[in-house]
């Protein structure tokens, strides 16, 4: 089987998805980039949880099947945007981890940073505007937002992380999910301290001198 490697990759990435309630049901889904025209996805309607690899399916950038006998996530569009827009994205992970998708819902300043290591980690967190799951509107929106973020909230619906690889790609989700816990325990108490504007600017030099981003 050829990137079988590659599937099991994101067949463990699935579970861990699902183990740590970041997806209910079939929710989610899951892509890796293998060559300049092959992209490895999740098929449609199966629980992360409990994903072999026939529910992996190789995709090229057109969208187009090339292996597989399942229909790919109709969220593919997204994915695909991604990978055009980003070279060194390989692998992108979605699902609607219960606090992230909470504050995508509802409005608040995303640029205020009460935890620095979000910044050293994420930075910024991108705010991609309300359109329908699975359209080509809301892979247009992804697409725009990708080249500048590597975590997107979508509106009224989840996130999408991006990475060097599906670990990367899904411990960013699990940062943003640890971000928005700690947030919403903030709200609860009142009185945040939100750090100043010059620390923020320290916290990107720092980023961009050990990330290099
Ligand atoms: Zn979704």
């Amino acid at each position: 089987m050829k990137y079988r490697k590659e599937k099991k990759l994101i067949i463990e990435i699935g579970k861990m998805l699902y183990n740590k309630n970041f997806v209910a049901s079939n929710d989610g889904n899951i892509s890796m980039r293998v060559s300049d025209d092959e992209v490895l996805i999740t098929a449609t309607g199966v629980p992360k949880g409990a994903m072999g690899y026939q529910d992996i399916i190789t995709i090229d950038m057109g969208g187009h099947v090339i292996d597989g006998k399942n229909k790919p996530s109709s969220e593919y569009k997204m994915h695909l945007e991604v990978y055009k827009k980003r070279k060194d994205v390989m692998a992108c992970v979605h699902a609607h981890p219960q606090k992230t998708t909470a504050f995508s819902i509802c409005e608040f300043d995303f640029n205020e940073v009460i935890l620095p290591e979000v910044v050293l980690s994420i930075g910024n967190i991108g705010v991609a505007e309300y359109a329908s799951p699975s359209s080509k509107e809301l892979a247009g929106i992804i697409g725009e937002k990708a080249s500048e973020y590597d975590a997107i909230l979508l509106s009224n619906h989840g996130a999408l992380t991006l990475g060097k690889d599906p670990y990367d790609a899904y411990y960013k989700m699990e940062t943003l999910e640890h971000y928005f816990s700690i947030k919403l325990y903030t709200k609860i108490l009142g009185n945040a301290k939100v750090l100043p504007e010059e620390e923020k600017a320290h916290l990107f030099d720092i980023r961009k001198s050990v990330y290099g981003k």
